[in-house]
């Protein structure tokens, strides 16, 4: 605000309130006296849904035509941060082509389950992953000059019962995976606002949640910016301002907003608390600007399609079946490729200015033949349509098989019951790898889909997910071999739902769902437990081939490394690799996942070329929380650094010793005779004085006895076996202890 703006807060109560909430669905009341527009904030995140009227957030009615980009799945898969910036920044463009200053998005949750009906939405299992993509998109969209809406935070994994349901994860969980993603893209990007969750959070909404909105995001992290609720989601007004969240969407024709006057006249809500969120959220008016002179159509498209082809992921390619050659005889088959899946319904729904479909690409360059083989909702006859489809695949050298879920198999408000695809379309695949000489698989889907069935009798299989209005033309560029495939899976696929580590509780029951899998979400679980998986967390294939060498990790302090490396392109093509670290230890009183993803990064090959790559592994890298501590702790010990083909796949790894954080635990007479024993301070003091008491032969006694009796506490201790250590010596050792912290 400029010195000559109008202090907002210097309004009567009843005109500030009225910045509280929203006039409408999309927009914040102005203020003239204090110079206030309002303030638009519209859904994102991977393009803009203006709509023209009002109340219709899940979608129903049109909204203005924009680029529709890949979303978030596919985003995810691409493993590129310029991907994601890029989209920001064009999305940042269009919005401010139609007068938008804020872009709902990005969502940075965590794919929990793979039932979870908005994993379209999300970038991953992953927390490092969410978050490096996350901080890029909200990057490139507030360049352009729109603020960002960084959402849903947090612990909002799933669909079923969003509205009520208690999410009960215990804090080194919470830390570890589901709050990571947020971290940094608060701390790196200061996204302008963050929209709080629908759901609970061990029992109280996010959206009144103090810890949440207030202690870890603004004290914690430092956050500046407007704490956004979800669209309804304010339970009680009064409670959620407290709490820190500043404005309330869409508005409630003044009813809470009456709720905080009503508080404020009683004495029971300070005014200040109002001033503070009407400073912020004035502040949110500095986003508004005329509308730009539009935007260039045409190249958001080529752009949604050049970002496209990066984040199809190639699961399987034997013999080289792709990509397709020139003078080959190919079938397609498939509705998905006359009509494709391209975004995920509910809020994020965007009217595309135009749609590609890989039928009409690959027919640019191919001579194809066309059968749908199924309808897309299931209605014909499966028998005949399939029967047409295996004509041509007959005829064929090869045939490209489009599969997939339609929109009404998964969206916003949902989650899914399973993860297979409709049985006409696994028949259709079955029946065509039967009669084709080479079969490849396209798949489209937000939610990850079972291959199983299906995979063995297939050539090749492209996972396309989602990838926005130009995914058609960039699955044609990846299956004719114009773009090397770079992709990489953001998510596990299974082999079985019942495999997945959540799925004893998902999606909870009696309004709670319960986080019980703790950290091993996702591919920390598969390699901790050693569970066989189809394709795992950062598997993907390309048309080349790439070697890594030289691996060198050296500590650059007692809780920091670099890591440096050699890739090279041995193959004939030009390709986009993806280095891939993750950190394996078990350092710690805490049990670790198997390895954990601690640094990545896309570099570009020439055929032939070598690449040094050197990558920083801060403290975070090795860090557990620790609840005892409150805190991030490095535990002293050997870590291994792995580079992976996939999560699955270590190809290289070197091992360091960390001095790591000297921790000296606080000691009580209810801490264990093992915690007294052990302590790095009390510990030797403590044995040397025991053992002199003791008779000959009793240093070899201590280990077993600390086995025996380690976990008692040292009241009892003391109590039931006499007055070994006097209780003088205790208070003496627990004083020295505290000091030492
Ligand atoms: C969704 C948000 C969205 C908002 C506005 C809610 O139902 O959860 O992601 O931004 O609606 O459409």
């Amino acid at each position: 605000m400029t010195p000559t703006t109008p202090d907002p807060t210097a309004l009567p109560l009843e005109r500030k309130a009225l910045l509280l909430s929203g006039q409408d669905f999309w927009s914040t009341s102005p203020v003239a006296e204090a110079d206030l527009p309002s303030v638009v904030l519209t859904d994102g995140p991977h393009g803009v849904r203006r709509q023209e009227g009002d109340f219709d957030q899940i979608g129903l009615l049109q909204s203005v035509p924009a680029t529709c980009f890949p979303p978030a799945v596919a985003v995810g898969s691409s493993w590129d941060p310029e991907v994601a910036e890029r989209i920001g920044a064009a999305v940042g463009r269009e919005a401010r082509a139609i007068g938008v200053p804020v872009v709902l998005g990005p969502g940075v949750n965590i794919k929990r389950s793979p039932l979870g009906g908005r994993n379209f939405e999300y970038y991953s299992e992953d927390p490092l992953l969410s978050g490096v993509l996350g901080a890029a998109h909200v990057r490139g969209q507030q360049r352009a000059g729109v603020g960002a809406s960084v959402k849903h935070f947090a612990a909002n994994n799933q669909e079923t019962q969003r509205m009520q349901v208690s999410a009960d994860v215990d804090e080194r969980t919470l830390r570890e995976i589901y709050l990571p993603a947020f971290e940094r893209v608060v701390t790196e990007s200061r996204p302008a606002t963050v929209m709080c969750a629908y759901n609970k959070l061990n029992g109280v909404y996010a959206s009144q949640h103090r810890w949440l909105l207030t202690e870890l995001l603004r004290d914690e992290w430092g956050f500046e910016g407007v704490v956004v609720s979800d669209w309804g989601a304010v339970d009680d007004r009064d409670a959620a301002l407290q709490a820190g969240l500043d404005l309330q969407m869409p508005g409630d024709h003044g009813a809470g907003n009456q709720q905080v006057l009503d508080a404020v006249r009683a004495g029971t809500l300070d005014e200040a608390v109002v001033d503070r969120s009407v400073r912020r959220i004035a502040a949110l008016a500095g986003l508004v600007t005329e509308p730009t002179e539009g935007f260039d159509v045409d190249a958001h498209h080529a752009l949604a399609r050049e970002l496209a082809a990066g984040c199809a992921v190639l699961l399987k390619n034997d013999a080289g079946t792709l990509p397709l050659a020139a003078g080959q005889r190919i079938a397609v088959v498939g509705e998905f490729a006359r009509t494709p899946r391209f975004q995920g319904g509910g809020s994020s729904h965007v009217n595309a200015t135009r749609v590609d479909d890989a039928l009409g690409a690959l027919r640019e360059h191919h001579d194809v033949a066309f059968a749908p083989g199924f309808a897309l909702d299931g209605t014909g006859d499966a028998a005949a349509l399939r029967e047409e489809a295996l004509a041509g695949a007959r005829d064929a050298d090869v045939t490209v098989v489009f599969v997939g879920l339609a929109e009404s198999d998964e969206s916003e408000g949902f989650d899914r019951f399973d993860i297979d695809l409709p049985v006409a379309q696994v028949e259709l695949i079955r029946a065509v790898a039967a009669v084709s000489p080479r079969t490849v698989v396209v798949l489209s889907s937000g939610g990850i889909v079972s291959l199983e069935d299906w995979h063995d009798d297939v050539d090749a299989v492209l996972a396309g997910f989602l990838l926005g209005q130009a995914g058609g033309g960039a699955l044609a560029d990846l299956l004719t071999g114009a773009v090397d495939p770079s992709g990489r899976l953001a998510e596990t696929i299974p082999l079985r739902l019942e495999d997945t580590p959540s799925h004893l509780n998902f999606p909870g029951e009696q309004g709670h769902v319960r986080y019980g899998e703790g950290v091993m979400v996702g591919y920390r679980h598969y390699t901790t437990v050693e569970r066989a998986v189809r394709y795992p967390f950062g598997h993907g294939l390309s048309y080349t081939t790439v070697q890594t060498g030289d691996l060198q990790v050296a500590t650059t302090g007692p809780d920091t490394a670099t890591v440096a490396l050699t890739v090279t392109n041995t193959g004939e093509r030009a390709g986009r690799h993806v280095v891939q670290v993750y950190v394996a230890t078990t350092a710690g009183p805490v049990r670790r996942p198997a390895r954990e993803l601690r640094a990545f990064t896309k570099v570009s090959l020439e055929p032939g070329q070598s690449r040094t790559v050197t990558l920083q592994l801060d403290r975070r890298a090795f860090a557990y929380w620790d609840v005892r501590e409150g805190g991030w702790v490095v535990a002293p010990g050997e870590y291994t650094v792995q580079v992976g083909r996939s999560a699955a796949e270590v190809v290289a790894e070197q091992s360091v010793q960390l001095a790591g954080d000297v921790l000296v635990p606080e000691l009580t007479l209810n801490s264990s005779v093992a915690e007294w024993f052990e302590h790095p301070v009390a510990g030797p003091q403590l044995l040397e004085g025991f053992l002199a008491t003791m008779p000959e032969g009793a240093a070899e006694m201590h280990a077993g006895m600390l086995q025996m009796i380690g976990s008692m506490p040292m009241r009892r201790f003391t109590a039931d076996f006499g007055a070994v250590i006097p209780a003088a010596e205790l208070e003496r050792l627990m004083f020295a202890a505290r000091s030492a912290r």
